[in-house]
């Protein structure tokens, strides 16, 4: 597998360099050169593969010989050691819950596979690689458990001060060892800024070698394509098929258009967004403005200037048309999201968190429901949001053991402004 920098297609590097060095000197994000089609065969057959045999046969179509096909297994052994079921809710409606992983979030499957990825890589090198990550909410607790006694790996976690969740806070303090984390006095953008700079320092760098965990590595999005394939594999319909993805920095998306890319036969994707909706605008007007993070109650997606936007610009040679061709979209406030909340419950009997309710806004809002089925991506447990689901739904919300557990360990970080220099001084003097 080979990889090019969207702001240079001549800077061309292999998956091990685009996985350890994520962000290029001239600050594109690494694209795949080829993203081939899958063979026919392959469709044919999708019936009866196994989760990981397609997360294996889609690996290798991105991977190539990167690694050996004994390394690829194991890490995708590793890595994909939970289910993704395809809950099916009516006619139209489906949700796929990813939220089977450790941490209870979408996010286990980017973060396991590349810790694992990043494993086989430094068994072949003699040095100690440091993993930045700016976290809005669920990626550092995924990332955390990823890595989390990896050899010759530490992990750095930064996080918005007072905008994330108790537990999810808890996710990425308590651990401890190769885990340490800091809170920033600032928005998820500011950590992500400081995360970029960091990159592009010289003195950093000379005592770092830095890796970069945020969806701007393309070892996570590989992943993220796996269970597109594995619901796809469940539908058995033959209206038109369209994937509504809660929205933040894109990578879910991203991954998405991947597969469709590789010949899956999604119609349609609806990027549903809360309050934070640059992405929105730009679907439908063509414009692009970032702008300052706002606060929802789906943090997660909380992001003004969200980073894998650039990577679909590419995949669409920059043309407005073709985007809104393949994505619709849209946007959904607080109150909305509650409402539809109480109503997924009340309709369903099913209890969908914050980010899963704005997608099933999306389609909702969107999806034609004489000719189209839906498949709405579930990224969270509902319990990660406890306050606002009991607040919504006036009920007890069930907390899993892995998580409740976590409520009364101490948590162990830093706290630093939102300045770069403070930052890269207080990394200096570790
Ligand atoms: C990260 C996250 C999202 C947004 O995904 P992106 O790939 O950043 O668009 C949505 N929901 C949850 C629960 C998340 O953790």
């Amino acid at each position: 597998m080979k990889l090019y920098s969207t702001n240079n297609k001549g800077n061309i590097v292999s998956l091990e360099e685009a996985v350890l060095n994520a962000f290029p000197k001239d600050r594109g994000l690494y694209m795949p050169t080829d993203i081939s089609k899958l063979s026919e065969n392959f469709f044919e057959h999708i019936k009866e593969y196994s989760f990981i045999d397609i997360a294996f046969q889609v690996a290798s179509n991105f991977i190539g010989d990167s690694i050996s096909n004994s390394e690829l297994e194991l890490v995708i052994e590793e890595s994909l050691n939970f289910e993704a079921p395809l809950v099916n809710l009516n006619e139209n409606f489906n949700v796929l819950e990813l939220f089977h992983g450790p941490t209870l979030a979408f996010k286990d499957f980017g973060a396991r596979f590349m810790a694992s990825l990043i494993g086989v890589f430094m068994n072949k090198l003699d040095q100690e690689q440091t993993i930045l990550v700016a976290t809005s909410g669920d990626t550092g607790g995924a990332v955390a458990s990823g890595f989390y006694n990896v050899s010759g790996v530490n992990v750095v976690i930064l996080f918005p001060k007072g905008k994330v969740s108790f537990l999810q806070q808890q996710q990425l303090t308590t651990l401890g060892k190769n885990i340490s984390a800091i809170e920033i006095d600032g928005t998820f953008d500011d950590c992500q800024r400081i995360v970029k700079d960091a990159f592009l320092d010289k003195d950093l760098n000379e005592k770092y070698n830095f890796s970069s965990a945020n969806s701007i590595n393309i070892a996570r999005l590989i992943p993220q394509s796996f269970y597109y394939f594995e619901s796809y594999k469940q539908l058995d319909t033959d209206k038109k098929i369209v994937y509504s993805v809660p929205s933040g920095n894109l990578g879910n998306l991203t991954a998405g258009l991947f597969a469709k890319r590789m010949g899956l036969g999604i119609d349609k994707f609806i990027a549903s967004t809360n309050s934070n909706h640059v992405f929105h605008d730009y679907i439908q007007t063509g414009l692009y403005k970032a702008s300052p993070s706002v606060q929802t109650i789906s943090n997660a997606m909380d992001v003004g200037d969200p980073s894998n936007f650039y990577r679909i610009l590419d995949l669409y040679s920059s043309t407005w048309n073709t985007i809104k061709d393949s994505i619709d979209s849209i946007t959904a406030t607080d109150i909305e999201t509650k409402n539809a909340i109480q109503r997924i419950y009340t309709n369903y009997n099913y209890i969908a968190d914050p980010h899963t309710a704005v997608a099933y806004i999306g389609l909702e809002r969107v999806m034609d429901k004489d000719k189209e089925v839906g498949v709405f991506l579930s990224t969270a447990h509902p319990s990660k949001f406890i306050d606002v689901m009991e607040d919504c739904l006036n009920m007890q919300i069930e907390i899993p053991d892995r998580l409740d557990r976590l409520k009364n360990l101490d948590g162990v970080f830093n706290s630093l402004t939102k300045k770069f220099e403070d930052f890269k001084e207080f990394m200096l003097s570790k």
